[in-house]
């Protein structure tokens, strides 16, 4: 495993750690950390949630840091596999805020770059980088989640329209979104006849087009953070296609592929996450930090979290010696959701009775945050592929065990 940085990736780190170091702290000054507390339990606390997130997204791209990864005539700046691992550790580092729009920057947004009509790219691709619109995506279903080519949301062709029909769900802030990359059966018999991977079409699709009722689903944290799709009916342009008809499948595969760039720091983000609850320890609940069991854990997660950097090394030298990074995507997505709950686990102890107390609550610690932490890390054994789907893969790919 090499982990060297060579000097051009240095220089990009400089280059960035200056942009920040100039841009971040008034950014905080003018937004602080309660402007991203409104509360996501409505539409109008998510919406007050979101704009600060929006702001920092623009202040991002007016720096050509929202999407470094796409190409330099859209905004980014074609970072390499190594300059975005050194993207994601510094922006970990420095605590950055989020971004407004996750999915259309680091899923749509390349997608649309990368299949794209040149009228569709010059249409969207700006509305994504500079947080214009929100944008969601509508891939599961209720009966399409890991098995997601089975999904049969029905695009009949009327003319220069798909008319749609069916349901999607847990699509992600779909209440704020205007625009969404949906996948729909444009073929219904591939089914049947056993190539459901095949008559599966990707569009586009306004959310204020008549026949589409978004519907929030409240989550265990009581926020309402995604929401059920319903079409009925509802005609969409075959100009909003991506790609061919037919041609959604490897259109999905190109978003969710990208979904990994993203989490290179979260190692750097856990271990600041550690050392926030252990400080906070010391004022709220300092005989915690006494207690042998206690400590224990904390020595486990930091020993772990740094295996998880190691592993992240190890994945990108793969990668950067085109070898197949096989089984170290599979297992650092299972070290990810496994540390996430533990670190959540272990705040609530560590920070005593009051961790629990939730929001509203006089008791509360950090305004609930680490009750709210606590219930919502559990979604990361579902998000971005299930636990026993990377199991699945560990065993088929890397351990190569045989099939029953
Ligand atoms: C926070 C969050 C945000 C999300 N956002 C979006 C979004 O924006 N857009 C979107 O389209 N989707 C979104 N999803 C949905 C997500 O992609 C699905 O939840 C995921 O694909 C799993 O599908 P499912 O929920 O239908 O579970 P299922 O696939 O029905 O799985 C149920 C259980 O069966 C297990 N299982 C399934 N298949 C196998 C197998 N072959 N072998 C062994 N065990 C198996 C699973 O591990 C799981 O424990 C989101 C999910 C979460 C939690």
């Amino acid at each position: 495993m090499d982990v060297a940085y060579g000097a051009e990736d240095e220089a990009f780190r400089q280059e960035l750690t200056d942009w920040l170091d100039e841009h971040l702290p008034p950014f905080l000054e003018a937004w602080s950390d309660e402007d991203e507390d409104g509360g996501t339990s409505t539409r109008d606390g998510l919406l007050a949630h979101m704009e600060r997130r929006r702001a920092w997204q623009r202040e991002l791209a007016t720096g050509r840091w929202a999407a470094i990864g796409w190409p330099a005539e859209w905004g980014g700046r074609e970072a390499t596999v190594t300059q975005n691992v050194i993207y994601s550790e510094t922006m970990a580092r420095y605590r950055t805020p989020g971004i407004y729009n996750a999915n259309g920057l680091w899923q749509i947004g390349p997608m649309i770059i990368r299949w794209g009509t040149d009228e569709q790219k010059q249409r969207w691709v700006p509305n994504i980088h500079d947080a214009v619109d929100h944008w969601c995506q509508g891939f599961s279903e209720p009966e399409a989640g890991s098995d997601l080519a089975n999904l049969r949301t029905l695009a009949v062709r009327d003319g220069d329209h798909y008319v749609l029909d069916g349901q999607k769900t847990w699509c992600s802030s779909a209440q704020l979104a205007r625009w969404g990359l949906f996948l729909v059966r444009t073929d219904p018999a591939a089914i049947a006849e056993g190539r459901k991977h095949d008559g599966i079409t990707a569009l586009i699709v306004d959310l204020h087009t008549p026949g589409i009722t978004v519907r929030p689903i409240r989550d265990l944290t009581g926020d309402e953070t995604f929401c059920d799709v319903f079409f009925d009916g509802a005609r969409i342009p075959v100009a909003d296609r991506l790609g061919g008809d037919g041609e959604g499948w490897l259109v999905a595969m190109g978003t969710l592929g990208s979904e990994r760039v993203g989490t290179a720091g979260l190692a750097i983000g856990m271990r600041s996450d550690l050392d926030a609850m252990v400080s906070l320890a010391r004022s709220v609940n300092p005989a915690a930090l006494d207690d042998p069991d206690l400590r224990a854990r904390i020595a486990d997660a930091h020993t772990r979290i740094e295996y998880t950097k190691l592993l992240n090394y190890r994945a990108l030298s793969k990668i950067l010696r085109n070898e197949r990074n096989w089984p170290e995507v599979p297992l650092a997505k299972l070290q990810w959701s496994y540390l996430a709950q533990t670190l959540a686990e272990l705040a609530v102890d560590l920070l005593g009775p009051s961790a629990l107390a939730a929001k509203g609550s006089d008791h509360a610690v950090d305004g609930g945050a680490w009750n709210r932490l606590y219930v919502f890390q559990r979604y990361t054994s579902i998000g971005a592929g299930t636990t026993e789907v990377q199991k699945n893969i560990i065993a088929d790919k890397a351990l190569k065990m045989p099939r029953r």
